[in-house]
Formats: structure tokens, C-alpha cells, sequence
């Protein structure tokens, strides 16, 4: 699979965006969390073990990808917090991605 290049972010557009405390954010934030259905997945582990950079494991901000005692991506999707970061950070678009089901996921008190 083809791997894609990233590009920085203009630095008049990342001026323009509003600044973020994640850590509040997180603070506030309720789960409702389905353990039935898992709205995160890898496609193909195969994959991962040829991604060396790995940088799902630095751009989620609850750190939902680990590595495992073997190595292997592991994925906490009870954590998610459905910024949708992973559907588009993964070089490989290796990460399966749906929204949880109805009734399930996060809650944002403040919206
Ligand atoms: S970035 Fe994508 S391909 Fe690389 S280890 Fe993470 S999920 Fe796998
Ligand atoms: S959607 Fe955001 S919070 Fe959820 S796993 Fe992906 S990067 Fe992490």
C-alpha cells in the first residue's frame, strides 16, 4: 500500500484555529461505553508491523493505540473521543473507523 506524505500546517491557519486545553476537555467528558461493538479496529496487522514510525501511538490524544508486550497495536476504543484524528493520521489508513452505535460514545458537557 502507497504511503502518503503529510504536509505542514499553514502557519496563518494554525494562528486562526482556537486554542484547545485537551487535558480540560478530557476532564469533562462522560463515556457511555458499548462493549459489545468496537467502533475502532485495525484492518490489516500485517500492515502495522511493517509501519515503523507508528504514529498512531502519538496522535490520539487519550492514547487509545498501545503497544503490546509482543508489540502489536493494541486499541482502547473505550477512551475514544471521536476526534476523528485516526481516520486520517494513520500513513496507511490502516485504522477501521465508525462512529460508536446510538446511545454509545462520548458526551461533551460543554458541547
Ligand atoms: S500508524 Fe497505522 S499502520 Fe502504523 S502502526 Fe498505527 S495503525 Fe498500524
Ligand atoms: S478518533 Fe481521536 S480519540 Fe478516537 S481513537 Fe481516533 S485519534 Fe483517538
Amino acid at each position: 500500500m502507497a504511503k502518503r506524505k503529510h504536509q505542514p500546517l499553514d502557519p496563518e491557519l494554525e494562528a486562526s484555529l482556537p486554542r484547545v486545553d485537551v487535558d480540560d476537555l478530557i476532564a469533562s467528558v462522560k463515556y457511555y461505553v458499548d462493549e459489545d461493538f468496537a467502533h475502532l479496529w485495525i484492518k490489516d496487522r500485517a500492515v502495522c508491523q511493517q509501519c515503523q514510525a507508528k504514529p498512531c501511538l502519538a496522535f490520539c490524544p487519550v492514547g487509545v493505540y498501545r503497544l503490546d508486550r509482543q508489540g502489536q497495536v493494541m486499541v482502547g476504543y473505550q477512551a475514544c473521543v471521536e476526534c476523528g484524528s485516526c481516520r486520517v493520521g494513520c500513513p496507511f489508513l490502516n485504522i477501521g473507523w465508525a462512529l460508536p452505535r446510538g446511545g454509545y460514545g462520548v458526551a461533551y458537557k460543554f458541547g
